[in-house]
């Protein structure tokens, strides 16, 4: 499936050049045109699906053995010594192409800092409640 109006779909079944770091059937994995670390790479199903919840489960399971092996890659090539896999969904969520992608971030021991949030206490009635509404939605009756 190919939306002609996706730069992602372009860019994946390259109709338009990208740095390209590793090609398969299934995927295109590219850096970053904006990259958040140096190798900063983006792992592009060739199939257009909007987000994780729109995509081929048959697909989406091969996604985190490739991470794993793109961010092996990043630390033997790089010298990254960890990475991040971040992928966001909904423009809330901070998505801002609307083809599935996944983005593998290489972290060096001298920064730059970045994926972080605050955590704030949670409450165990709170807890609780938001858990049933979760799995109400999953059909889970237990
Ligand atoms: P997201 O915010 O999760 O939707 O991520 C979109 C990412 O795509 C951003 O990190 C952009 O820098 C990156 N990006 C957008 N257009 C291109 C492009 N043509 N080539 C490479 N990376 C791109
Ligand atoms: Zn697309």
């Amino acid at each position: 499936m190919k939306d002609e109006a996706c730069i992602f779909c372009k860019i994946a079944n390259g109709v338009i050049p990208s740095t390209t770091v590793y090609e398969d059937e299934d995927f295109r994995v590219i850096l970053d045109l904006g990259p958040a670390s140096r190798g900063h790479a983006l792992i592009l199903p060739k199939s257009h699906f909007r987000d994780l919840c729109e995509a081929d489960p048959l697909l989406t399971a091969k996604i985190f053995p490739l991470a794993g092996k793109i961010g092996a890659a990043m630390k033997q090539g790089l010298g990254a010594s960890g990475f991040n896999v971040v992928q966001n969904n909904g423009a809330s969520a901070g998505q801002t192409v609307f083809h599935l992608h996944i983005h593998v971030i290489p972290r060096y021991e001298d920064g730059p800092a970045m994926v972080s949030w605050t955590p704030e206490k949670a409450d165990t009635e709170e807890l609780a409640k938001t858990a049933s509404m979760i799995k109400k939605a999953l059909k889970i009756t237990r």
